[in-house]
């Protein structure tokens, strides 16, 4: 057990709901129902009870659940009282436990507890806050999969494969005058190949739920009355209560987030780049060109009977380089052409009617394109950039260690690389662990 103190907190959202918890976590927990309840209920089991202050005046009556450690979300004991979710209401009980000897707890504190005290493990632990935030359905469900754990036991699988290699090679390496042919014996080119594919699988789902999370930017140029607006609406579809301004001054409401898929676009609208001597709005105009670096691609809208003129080239010319682009003709229902797409060089042109919805589909395939999405939404793990980035760092490592075959001190070396950097994505492991694992096993086996 790591932390010495009891920390509480109110663990409903902010605001008033039927019903609102306020959660303790620590040694305290015993007596802080005590001291709230009169007595400290059974262990897991609900018991419906007068709250009460100091002076045994009622706070509330409602429900209290006790856990003993470990047999709790942080491991430690814990206390959860649950009453009527007023904010004033929340706030006596809260202060009554703090008066009790707990402390406010800090952001995340009951999640942290609970990866220290080995209930879960780092991806985990962010996978909790990925099902809290998840903004789509789909990205819950991928963030649930993750905290279950499904994520994290595939990276075992690839660790103990990787760790499973090491140790044999590591033996030949201190057993160098029995002169074995290590490669063929050990199977190590055919066991790096497992390694490889298993990485690729696990990387490819974690992409996939990584799309989910973090969305594709689209940014959306062209004049005024080419139907940015119309061609927003209709992308978000059915879903027009998520067609909602981020936070903001109303000059700053440049960037929209819809859904197609379940994956979040992210929508920033251009039509707020204009030239103007605002100060205010030179602000905010700046910061979405910067936005711009970031995005993923750009949708220039036109319209169809128009073509592309001096307007939309100088617009083109702003925009960064490398920037996927798709030029939309939009309004083909004023002439009754056909929706279409042509891809023509490097430049996508889709031909569209964003009032009647002809052809909306034709983009919303092609932004899935874009973005890498994969249809089979089977088996996607929420991941955050940086179990992307750990696991790249893996790959780099196999490949080059898929090289060094004859070197067997240089293939070692990629090896516990690659396996350090799978290791922080559930952050277990450390090179102490290692050790350990290697004494256990000889021991074990030899
Ligand atoms: P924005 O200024 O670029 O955001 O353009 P809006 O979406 O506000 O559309 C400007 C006008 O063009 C509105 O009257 C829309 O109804 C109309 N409009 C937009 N898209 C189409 C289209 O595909 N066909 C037709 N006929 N009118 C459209
Ligand atoms: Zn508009």
């Amino acid at each position: 057990m790591h932390a010495v103190d009891t920390i509480a907190a109110i663990a409903t959202a902010p605001g008033s709901g039927g019903i609102g918890v306020v959660r303790v976590s620590g040694p305290l927990s015993r007596e802080i129902a005590e001291g709230v309840l009169g007595h400290c209920p059974a262990p897991r089991h609900a018991a419906y009870l007068p709250f009460q202050d100091a002076d045994q005046a009622l706070i509330d009556q409602g429900i209290a659940i006790y856990y003993a450690a470990p047999f709790s979300y942080t491991g430690e004991d814990v206390l959860e009282l649950q009453a009527h979710g007023g904010p004033a209401l929340m706030q006596i009980l809260l202060k009554r436990c703090l008066a009790l000897g707990a402390r406010q707890a800090e952001p995340g504190e009951f999640t942290r507890r609970a990866y220290l005290n080995d209930k879960i493990d780092l991806a985990q632990a962010e996978a909790v806050a990925d099902v809290i935030n998840a903004a789509t359905e789909a990205a819950a469900r991928s963030a649930v999969r993750s905290l279950s754990g499904e994520f994290s036991a595939r990276i075992h699988l690839l660790l103990q494969q990787l760790i499973d290699l090491r140790l044999y090679v590591e033996a030949c390496l201190d057993f160098p005058e029995e002169d074995i042919d290590f490669i063929s014996q050990g199977r190590v080119a055919e066991k790096l190949a497992t390694v490889s594919s298993g990485l690729d699988a696990v990387f490819n789902e974690a992409r996939q739920g990584n799309l989910l999370r973090e969305g594709l930017q689209v940014v959306l140029v062209g004049q005024p009355n080419v139907g940015k607006s119309s061609l927003m609406n209709q992308l978000a579809g059915e879903e027009v209560a998520i067609v909602t301004p981020i936070a903001g001054t109303t000059r700053d409401t440049i960037k929209n987030s819809i859904q197609i898929n379940g994956i979040p676009l992210h929508i920033i609208d251009t039509a707020g780049l204009r030239e103007t001597s605002d100060e205010v709005e030179q602000h905010g105009i700046a910061r979405t060109w910067r936005a711009l670096e970031n995005a993923g691609v750009a949708l220039l809208l036109l319209d169809a009977a128009h073509g592309i003129g001096e307007m939309e080239k100088s617009i083109l010319d702003r925009l960064p380089q490398f920037l996927p682009k798709i030029w939309i003709h939009n309004k083909i229902d004023l002439d009754s052409t056909s929706p279409q797409i042509v891809i023509d060089n490097n430049d996508t042109h889709i031909h569209l009617s964003a009032k009647t919805g002809l052809g909306v589909d034709l983009l919303r395939q092609q932004l899935l394109n874009i973005a890498g999405w994969q249809p089979n939404g089977e088996g996607v793990f929420m991941a955050r950039t940086r179990h992307l980035v750990a696991l790249k760092q893996v790959r780099e490592h196999l490949d080059i260690a898929a090289d060094l075959l004859l070197q067997p001190e240089l293939f070692a070396e990629e090896l516990r690389l690659a396996q350090e950097a799978l290791n922080t994505v559930t952050g277990e492991f450390t090179p102490d662990d290692l050790l350990g694992e290697i004494f256990s096993r000889f021991c074990i086996g030899k």
